[in-house]
């Protein structure tokens, strides 16, 4: 494995970092309070590329090396990890299954302006009841003529309340078990479709997550993504790069909160010296370090071996169980190192704290994660 990053790749994703640190970073408190992510923040991530590098050139995107783009993502994440994920439910969970097994129509109808930043999509695979046990959703598309009729409750889904355009996967053949379930595009203005407000959520706040209604709606045999039948197959293919999308996200966050904790650690000071010289915080600090580092080598692997071509197997799994409980443990050690100051919103570590614990949860909670890499390992 080459993790060497030539030096022009370098440049391009150090000043994306610096946007991140200059323009979205300041932002984030403001994001975590009032729930909504500015305009401009989609904007100027558009203008900057990031949307694009998500995606081939022939769907309008640019190429760029896998790891820079997983350079990229940790720098979003880790300068406002609910505008991360909201904008990566829209490129990924939505963009990628459109790119992957979209038409060229509906590329040009949903995939182009979610790249350009004008439109913004989500992915409703999740119901009231049915989210790890993603076989079992409930919501119908019945064919008629010339189309299908649409309905059923999501919920918990990123960009709900604000989204333009879902992808949406609905049982078809009731008979067939996960071969019967189908992804349609939906556009979320269509008569039929209403959302709930935004939940109030412990983190994340300013990315809006809410419910999907779907009463009758009516949809086009055009809305079909990929072939019917092929639903659950693509929403899993999706998720598993969504995996790797959490890697990001966790160590961005995880570092944010080691940046605090070094900083915190020599300004604070007690018993007559700072913080950090103390025993029980300088270990905190190297165990951060430790962790992150572990965790990054993981993120790296999978995009070294992505660069390859090669299957990535279980990869996405194990380091996306990782990388989630690493950032856990880490913004908690933050939150300690920051003692009474930890644990008020004056100070960045309270919401990373907040924030990291989506990861164990979203995309495939630690449970499954677990049972798919023992399933793997054991039945070969
Ligand atoms: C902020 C946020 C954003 C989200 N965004 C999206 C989105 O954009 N699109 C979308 O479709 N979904 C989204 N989700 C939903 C998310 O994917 C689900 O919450 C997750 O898959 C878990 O499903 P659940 O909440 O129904 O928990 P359940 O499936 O009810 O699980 C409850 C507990 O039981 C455990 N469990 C369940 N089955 C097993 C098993 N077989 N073995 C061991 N343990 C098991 C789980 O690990 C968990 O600990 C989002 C959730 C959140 C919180």
């Amino acid at each position: 494995m080459d993790l060497s990053i030539p030096a022009e790749d370098t440049a391009a994703a150090a000043a994306f970092d610096r946007f991140c640190q200059e323009k979205i970073a300041p932002r984030a408190h403001a994001v975590d309070h009032t729930g909504v992510i500015p305009p401009e923040s989609w904007r100027e991530l558009a203008d900057m590329g990031f949307f694009k590098v998500h995606h081939a050139e022939a769907d309008g995107g640019l190429t760029v090396p896998w790891v820079v783009r997983a350079m990229m993502q940790e720098s979003l994440a880790k300068a406002c990890a609910a505008t991360f994920l909201s904008t990566g439910a829209s490129i990924g969970l939505c963009g990628a299954p459109l790119a992957r097994f979209g038409t060229a129509a509906q590329k040009q109808r949903w995939l182009k302006p979610i790249i350009d930043g004008d439109k913004v999509g989500c992915f409703a695979l999740t119901e009231p009841g049915a989210g790890t046990d993603a076989a079992s959703i409930q919501c119908q598309a019945r064919k008629v003529a010339g189309g299908w009729v649409l309905g059923g409750d999501k919920a918990l889904i990123t960009n709900a309340p604000v989204a333009d355009v879902a992808v949406v996967f609905a049982v078809t053949d009731k008979d067939a078990g996960v071969g019967g379930v189908t992804m349609f595009v939906v556009d979320l203005s269509l008569r039929g479709v209403s959302r709930s407000r935004p939940y109030k959520k412990m983190g994340l706040r300013g990315s809006a997550t809410g419910g999907l209604t779907f009463d009758d709606v009516r949809l086009s045999d055009d809305d079909v993504v990929g072939e019917v039948g092929q639903g659950f197959l693509q929403a899993m293919q999706t998720l598993e790069l969504g995996r790797v999308g959490m890697c990001h996200f966790a160590l961005g966050i995880a570092d944010a909160a080691y940046e605090a904790s070094k900083r915190y650690a020599m300004e604070r000071r007690a018993f007559g010296k700072p913080i950090g010289r103390l025993q029980a915080v300088h270990f905190k600090i190297a165990d951060m370090k430790v962790e992150i580092d572990g965790a990054r080598l993981m993120a790296r692997q999978v995009a070294w071996r992505l660069a390859q071509g090669e299957d990535l197997g279980v990869l996405p799994s194990v380091a996306k169980t990782y990388a989630t409980e690493m950032a856990v443990r880490v913004t908690d050690m933050a939150v300690q190192i920051h003692g009474g100051w930890g644990y008020t919103d004056d100070f960045v570590v309270e919401r990373l704290f907040r924030d990291a614990r989506l990861g164990p949860i979203g995309e495939g909670t630690s449970e499954i994660q677990r049972e798919l890499i023992a399933r793997a390992l054991l039945d070969g």
